[in-house]
C-alpha cells in the first residue's frame, strides 16, 4: 500500500496507517499512545475539539494511576486530590461512610483528555480533531475509513467512540435496537461547582431514580454528576432545573449542595440515550474498546480505568497481530476472551447494583440496614473494581 504522509490540515489527502482509532476518549487517547510509543503509524480521529467537557463523575479508581503515569502523564505533580473515604445518603437523608481500601483520586475529564492529547501528539500520533468518522469497512484485509472531508485506509481499526455514537446506530448494534428497560435509556448531568467538602471524600447522594456524586477534581473544583432515567425528566417537561427543584432537592444533602455551592457552568453538560446492556467486543472486525465494548453503572466509579485497561488489553493484542504472532481471527478471539475475563463480573456486579439503587423505599431501608455491616459494603466495592494492569 501507499505510504503517503497525511497532512493534520490535509482533509482530502489519502493515506494508509497501521492502526486508525476513532473516538478520543480515555480508551482511543491511551491506546494511540501506547502503538505509538511502540513505532505503529497511528491515525485518531475525535469528532470535538480539545480541549472540551465531557459527562463523567471525574472520580478515578487508584488502579489505573500507575498506567496514566506510563503513558507519561505525571499525575504525582498535577496536585490532585486523594479520595480514600465514601459517604452514602439515602433519598430520605440517612447516611454511612465507608473508607475506600484502594481509594481514588479525582480530574476533570477537561485536564485529563487534553494532557492525553498533548502526550500523543509528542508521541507522532496523527490527530484528526473536529473530525466525525461516518463509514468504516472491511474489505480484502484492509478498512477504509470514511469521515467528514476525506477518507484514509488501514490495517487494524480500534472503535473507541464511547457510550453511543453514529456507527453504533449505523451498525445497528444490538444495544441500540433494546426497547426502554431498566438498564437502557438514562440521562447524565454533569456540573462543576465550589464548596464546602471535605476532598479525601467522595459522596454518593441517591434519589428517586437516580444518584448523584460529588468530589474534588484539581484546581479546588468540584465535580458535581448524577445519573437519572429519561423518565424523571420527561415527567418534569424535559427541564433540568424543574427536576433538579422537584426530585433531588428531597435529599437533604443534594438540596444543601444546589442551593449552597456556586456553579461554574452557565449549563450543565449533559447526554442522554445512556445504556448499560451488553455490548459485543468486536464489531465488523473492529477491536470495541472502553465504553464501546461495555459500559459499566458509573455508581461504580471505574469506568475510566476499565477505558484504560481494555485499550491495554487491545494494544497486546494488536502488537502481536502487527508482528505476524496471530492471525486476525486469532487476535479478534484472544481480544474479546480477554475482554470478558478482565470485566465480565464487575459489569455483572454493576448492573445488580445499579437495579437496587433508584427505587426510593429499597434504597431508604437498604442505607439503614448495611451500615451495621460494614464489611458488606467493602465486600460490594471490592466487587466493582479491578487491581493494576
Ligand atoms: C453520569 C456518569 C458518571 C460517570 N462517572 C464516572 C466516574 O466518576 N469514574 C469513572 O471511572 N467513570 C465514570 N463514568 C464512566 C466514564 O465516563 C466512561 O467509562 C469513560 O469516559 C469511557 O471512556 P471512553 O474513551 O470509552 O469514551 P469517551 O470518553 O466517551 O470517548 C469517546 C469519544 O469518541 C468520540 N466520538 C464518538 N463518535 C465519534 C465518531 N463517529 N468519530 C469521531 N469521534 C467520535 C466522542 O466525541 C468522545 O470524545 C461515568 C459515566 C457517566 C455516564
Amino acid at each position: 500500500m501507499p505510504d503517503k504522509k497525511l497532512h493534520k490540515n490535509d482533509k482530502s489527502a489519502s493515506a494508509f496507517f497501521e492502526i486508525a482509532v476513532v473516538g478520543g476518549g480515555l480508551a482511543g487517547l491511551s491506546l494511540s499512545i501506547l502503538l505509538a510509543k511502540a513505532g505503529y503509524k497511528v491515525v485518531l480521529f475525535e469528532k470535538e475539539k480539545y480541549p472540551f467537557h465531557k459527562v463523567c463523575g471525574e472520580y478515578i479508581s487508584m488502579e489505573s494511576w500507575k498506567f496514566i503515569e506510563s503513558l507519561g502523564f505525571d499525575l504525582s505533580k498535577a496536585g490532585l486530590p486523594l479520595i480514600k473515604k465514601l459517604v452514602v445518603s439515602s433519598p430520605n437523608g440517612r447516611f454511612i461512610h465507608s473508607q475506600l481500601g484502594l481509594g481514588g483520586f479525582g480530574i476533570s475529564r477537561y485536564f485529563l483528555d487534553n494532557e492525553l492529547k498533548t502526550i500523543a501528539i509528542k508521541n507522532q500520533v496523527t490527530l484528526f480533531e473536529e473530525t466525525k468518522v461516518n463509514e468504516i469497512t472491511f474489505e480484502n484485509e484492509i478498512f477504509t475509513i470514511k469521515y467528514n472531508g476525506g477518507e484514509t485506509t488501514a490495517s487494524l481499526v480500534a472503535g473507541s467512540f464511547g457510550k453511543r455514537s453514529n456507527l453504533d446506530v449505523k451498525w445497528k448494534r444490538d444495544f441500540i435496537n433494546k426497547k426502554p428497560g431498566k438498564l437502557n435509556n438514562y440521562v447524565g448531568v454533569k456540573y462543576h461547582i465550589r464548596c464546602q467538602f471535605p476532598d479525601d471524600t467522595i459522596a454518593l447522594h441517591n434519589f428517586k431514580n437516580g444518584y448523584c456524586g460529588v468530589s474534588r477534581v484539581e484546581d479546588n473544583k468540584y465535580c458535581l454528576c448524577y445519573l437519572t432515567s429519561a423518565k424523571n425528566l420527561k415527567e418534569h417537561h424535559n427541564s433540568i432545573k424543574e427536576m433538579e427543584k422537584a426530585i433531588l432537592y428531597r435529599n437533604p444533602f443534594l438540596k444543601k449542595i444546589f442551593s449552597e455551592s456556586h456553579f461554574l457552568f452557565r449549563q450543565p453538560v449533559t447526554i442522554s440515550q445512556i445504556s448499560f446492556d451488553k455490548k459485543s467486543q468486536v464489531e465488523n472486525h473492529v477491536l470495541m474498546i472502553g465504553d464501546a465494548a461495555g459500559m459499566i453503572t458509573p455508581l461504580c466509579g471505574n469506568g475510566m480505568s476499565m477505558a484504560f485497561h481494555s485499550a491495554k488489553i487491545a494494544f497486546e493484542n494488536m502488537d502481536a497481530f502487527l508482528k505476524k504472532d496471530f492471525s486476525r481471527e486469532v487476535m479478534e478471539k484472544q481480544y474479546a476472551a480477554e475482554w470478558q475475563k478482565a470485566f465480565k463480573n464487575r459489569l455483572k456486579n454493576g448492573r445488580l447494583i445499579q437495579k437496587l439503587f433508584g427505587k426510593v423505599g429499597l434504597t431508604n431501608i437498604f442505607i439503614s440496614i448495611i451500615k451495621y455491616f460494614p464489611f458488606a459494603i467493602k465486600k460490594m466495592i471490592r466487587a466493582t473494581h479491578g487491581k493494576d494492569f
